[in-house]
């Protein structure tokens, strides 16, 4: 593959970026290689800067649902440019979003648009905080929530794929008021609750987690936390930015059947432009200025450009057979990785709920950060090398989901079940 083109960018941007990017994950640090550079995206499919075409499962990390460029989303964003990009002053396209959020997600009645996920989860903190009067949080190992000082402790896929234990410029008096515990481990939580309860403020879930590469909850998992929280008179956080719109419409609480106290939102939301949420009951949002005396602001918040390509994503969900039409393309790809992996005896676990996947390789049975530690991550790196070689990009981490799209077609599918056989034979070597 000729990298020419991108490799020349990345020195010039890595003298005017750090470590030439603006994500740390996006420099291929954990996979050791260079970025590629991308001039296009169309479809399921994005070009880079030398010419090379990928079938595309990052999905710019989950949000773009319906894939690049689509031309309803298109359409949308440049009606919309034409009457200007920015006003900081309330638009109707606003009220459409709010309304279509509320009537999704069983447990918002009233949300709150923000500019990213890290955004939303901050200010649902401070609202936590606020209300409780109580400073402590509760969250899981290996969960991300946004790079917030309170949360960027035992932090997921960003800082494990990089080597990071703990981020340096975290105020320590703030660090210690963040408690972490092992995803899926309900004793934990108990135990937790019963010494700790009345300090806390909230305790913050990916409801299925995604930044870990993905982990569905256990069964009573999630409703052992929202009646640990109730007990305590803390609130439930569920940190739904990758979960909300991409495993029903409305989330995982829908899907479980669980209502968190706030809900954070993101990626999909915003249709591939810069948005994120908060939201819950009239009560709960209730103390958010003005209405409240809790502050959070932005300039660019509910900006009319992300609002409008926002609209036409949620559109497009509620158009019928949506989830099972990226239901079955996920199955289709997923059983078929599980084929190879038989065939050729890789070790791997495989991990899904609808459209985002996980394949971990390991012996252990996944179940949290601890199992997920235990993976060949010399593996993945070759197989991810052989796997770009042959035209398919997925993220550059073994700690990262995949995503699929609603336009993903068949005959990519089975191109990249071809791919995975041929990468996997490569990293088997
Ligand atoms: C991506 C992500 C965030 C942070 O969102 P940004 O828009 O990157 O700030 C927060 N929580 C979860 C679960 C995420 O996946």
């Amino acid at each position: 593959m000729n990298k020419e083109n991108s490799s020349t960018l990345y020195s010039s941007a890595k003298k005017v970026m750090p470590g030439g990017v603006n994500s740390p994950v996006r420099a291929f640090n954990a996979v050791g290689g260079e970025p590629l550079f991308i001039k296009s995206g169309k479809g399921s499919q994005i070009i880079d800067v030398d010419g090379n075409k990928f079938i595309d499962y990052v999905a710019s990390w989950g949000p773009l649902i319906f894939g690049h460029a689509h031309p309803r989303v298109v359409e949308a964003i440049i009606r919309q440019a034409e009457l200007g990009t920015s006003y900081g002053a309330s638009t109707e396209l606003e009220i459409e979003l709010a309304e279509k959020v509320v009537s999704a997600f069983p447990s918002v009645e009233i949300v709150r648009m923000v500019n990213s996920g890290t955004e939303a989860v901050m200010s649902a903190l401070r609202l936590a905080r606020g209300i409780t009067g109580r400073d402590k949080i509760v969250k899981f190992e290996g969960c991300y929530h946004g790079h917030g000082d309170s949360l960027l402790v035992k932090a997921g896929s960003g800082l494990a794929s990089l080597g990071i234990p703990e981020c340096p410029g975290i105020v320590s008096s703030l660090a210690e008021k963040t408690l972490n515990l092992s995803y899926n481990d309900v004793e934990g939580v108990r135990d937790l609750f019963q010494r700790e309860g009345k300090d806390i403020a909230a305790l913050i879930v990916e409801p299925i987690a995604g930044n870990m590469g993905v982990i569905p909850p256990s069964p009573g998992f999630l409703q052992a936390l929202r009646d640990e929280t109730k007990k305590a008179g803390a609130l439930l956080i569920f940190d739904e930015v990758i979960s909300g719109l991409r495993v029903s419409l409305g989330g995982a609480q829908k899907l479980f059947g669980i209502t968190p106290d706030i809900t954070c939102m993101g990626k999909i939301i915003g249709g591939g432009l810069p948005v994120g949420a908060y939201g819950g009951s009239k009560e709960v949002m209730g103390h958010i200025s003005p209405v409240g005396s809790i502050y959070q602001a932005g300039t660019l918040s509910g900006n009319p450009l992300a609002m409008a390509a926002g609209n036409v994503i949620l559109d497009l969900l509620s158009e019928p057979q949506v989830y099972e039409l990226l239901e079955e393309k996920s199955k289709k790809l997923c059983d078929g990785f599980e084929k190879n992996t038989q065939e050729l005896g890789v070790s791997a676990q495989f991990t899904r709920v609808g459209s985002m996947f996980s394949m971990f390789f390991t012996d252990q049975q996944i179940t949290n950060f601890e199992s997920v530690k235990t993976c060949d991550t010399n593996f993945f790196k070759s197989y991810f090398n052989a796997l770009l070689e042959e035209g398919i990009y997925i993220a550059p981490s073994q700690f990262e989901a995949g995503f699929m799209s609603a336009i993903h077609s068949d005959k990519e599918i089975d191109q990249t079940i071809d791919a995975n056989l041929k990468a996997l034979k490569v990293a088997s070597r």
